[in-house]
């Protein structure tokens, strides 16, 4: 377990007083909220390419920098940033040789089976009305993806017409941006 590791290190970056550096407060420097995904390869390349310091931004996440619904929490979390934390631009950026441009949910569900999930468990809940195509789907391309996403935040009832709404796709190599949409 990775964690034990993780507990014994923090107790040792705390009594050294190593937070010290990175002392803040919530509202994002950069009035910036940022949505990507999940990816570990983004962890500190993202902040580091895009020259990003502890305090700058708001960060959500989820796998694929994926919004299709209004209100999913990732929406919500946007319009939080926006209103209670002053943000006034929202940068979607969904990066190259993304997983969820590989999701099949056949297999998904295969998986969920090959790890313990019963097929009647799965059964049960596509009867309850969830549809696992509509829910884990991925995207064929990220740019069109990331488009995607850009226009839901956009068009989005609650949203203040001065927010900015840009949408890039970064390398997970190098962390080279390229721009999908850029606001005026
Ligand atoms: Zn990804």
């Amino acid at each position: 377990m990775h964690l034990e590791d993780m507990l014994a290190y923090n107790k040792r970056f705390v009594e050294g007083k190593e937070y010290e550096k990175y002392l803040t407060d919530s509202i994002p420097n950069k009035r910036m909220v940022i949505f990507t995904c999940m990816e570990s390869r983004l962890v500190e390349l993202l902040h580091r390419a895009l020259n990003i310091q502890n305090g700058d931004v708001k960060m959500v996440k989820n796998a694929g920098a994926i919004i299709r619904k209004p209100f999913d929490s990732i929406m919500k979390s946007i319009l939080v940033a926006i209103f209670e934390l002053q943000a006034d631009e929202v940068v979607v950026i969904g990066h190259h040789d993304c997983g969820m441009s590989r999701v099949d949910t056949t297999a998904l569900k295969s998986k969920m089976m090959e790890k313990g999930i019963h097929e009647s468990t799965i059964q049960t809940i596509e009867h309850a009305g969830i549809d696992f195509e509509e829910e884990f789907h991925g995207f064929d391309t990220v740019e069109e993806s990331v488009q995607q996403s850009v226009n839901l935040i956009r068009k989005h009832p609650l949203l203040p017409p001065h927010v900015k709404v840009h949408g890039l796709v970064i390398d997970p190599h190098t962390g080279k941006l390229d721009i999908v949409q850029k606001d005026s």
